[in-house]
């Protein structure tokens, strides 16, 4: 697996090109044919993650010491593009197994690290990232779940909405109220378990895209946990779920960047294949500038995504803008290709017997989640470079 800093700014080493192979091969054969079927039938893609932990591939951002395979920013971007390149809901598997533990390699104790990266590595566990709540959404720091100590214990009351992976993950990074007259500085983030008693889940939210991967609420009710599963110091998970999104958004712009190129991808080969006017319609300018212009974006997108994954595995000072610049750009991005990808294939792009509108639904979330694109605007204006 690739390792830290053997990449240039822009361009991928050969062993990111051979791990792009793998990841291509075994998604075009374990976890494409299902897309659909997961879309239509709004389930879990079990047969990705299946495939994904067969091959080691579920969680690669977990370093070698913890058990993981150690892979760099650039590797894991190249994992979730390549597999949201088939199927943007089975992404979601890597791409929120790093968001939900990020939180504890950035600024978790050694304790906590060996108990909950060793499980999600081997693929006995998947971590979800809990801060969003019904009324604290671009506003997090408006959250209302409390932390409230009692001796050697924290009890967590509330309730988290639109959480990824919910109910499947076994692992989740739960930011709560500990001080409240404090706003964001008293925020703290906790590891809670699905086992722990007084954890609950409603019921699976019913999407316009990504319906493969459940949304739910997560219930905390009485949740009393020891004191040690706080991540870092008391009034930290504020920060920490910050610079987790730093390093995340990048990965929402890798699912972006997947979405639109398997768009480009179906619409190229439909082109050719289809025939008005007695030729097929790749043989007129029209079409033909459409394409050329889908892939332009699309590199560019790529480009910005990768420098901004080399940026967070460095940990450069403008990180902060470069990871909201990369995915409020492949997201809008997505949108655009994932709409003219319909457009080339007329009438029969806009039915469920070809994949291309699945993708334009799939690609709507990468503008909202993870920061709406008018916070990444936000965080951007506020750390221009
Ligand atoms: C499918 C899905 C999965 C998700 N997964 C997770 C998850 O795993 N974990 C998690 O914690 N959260 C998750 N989220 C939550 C997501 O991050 C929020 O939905 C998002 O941050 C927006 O919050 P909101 O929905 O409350 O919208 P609001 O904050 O109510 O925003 C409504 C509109 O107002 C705009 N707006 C708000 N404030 C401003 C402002 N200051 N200036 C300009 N415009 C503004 C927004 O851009 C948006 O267009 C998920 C959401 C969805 C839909």
């Amino acid at each position: 697996m690739a390792g830290s800093a053997d990449f240039d700014l822009y361009r991928p080493s050969e062993e990111h090109d051979m791990l792009r192979e793998t990841v291509r091969s075994l998604a075009e054969a374990k976890i494409e044919p299902f897309a659909a079927a997961v879309d239509e039938e709004a389930r879990f893609p079990q047969e990705a993650l299946d495939a994904l932990v067969a091959s080691d591939l579920h969680a690669v951002h977990v370093p070698e010491t913890y058990g993981g395979a150690g892979a760099d920013a650039l590797a894991t971007v190249i994992v979730i593009e390549e597999v949201a390149r088939v199927c943007a809901s089975s992404s979601l598997i890597p791409a929120v197994n790093k968001l939900g533990s990020l939180p504890v390699i950035l600024s978790g104790s050694e304790e906590l690290k060996k108990k909950y990266l060793g499980p999600l590595a081997k693929g006995d566990a998947m971590f979800s990232y809990c801060l969003s709540e019904p009324d604290a959404g671009s506003d997090a720091a408006g959250m209302k779940t409390k932390a409230v100590r009692d001796g050697d214990f924290y009890v967590l009351n509330g309730v988290k909405r639109w959480i990824t992976n919910a109910g499947v993950s076994e692992y989740y990074t739960v930011m709560a109220v500990t001080d409240p007259s404090m706003r964001s500085k008293g925020i703290s983030a906790f590891v809670v378990e699905k086992s722990d008693p007084g954890v609950s889940f409603g019921a699976p939210e019913k999407k316009l895209g990504i319906k493969g991967s459940p949304t739910r609420e997560v219930y905390l009710d009485n949740v009393r946990i020891p004191a040690d599963r706080m991540i870092g110091a008391e009034g930290t998970g504020f920060a920490t779920a910050m610079k987790t999104l730093d390093h995340t958004r990048i990965t929402i712009a890798a699912q972006a960047l997947g979405i639109a190129q398997g768009a480009l991808d179906y619409a190229k080969g439909y082109v050719k294949e289809r025939k008005q006017f007695g030729k097929p319609i790749a043989d007129f300018q029209g079409i033909q500038f459409m394409l050329a212009d889908m892939a332009m974006k699309i590199e560019a997108a790529r480009q910005l995504t990768y420098a901004a994954a080399a940026k967070s595995e460095r940990g450069d000072a403008d990180l902060t803008f470069q990871g909201a610049a990369a995915k409020c750009f492949a997201s809008d991005v997505a949108m655009e290709v994932t709409t003219d990808a319909v457009q080339l294939l007329g009438g029969y792009g806009y039915t469920r017997d070809y994949p291309v509108e699945r993708m334009m639904r799939d690609a709507k979330i990468t503008q909202i989640y993870e920061g709406t694109n008018q916070v990444q605007r936000i965080v951007m204006a506020r750390n221009l470079p």
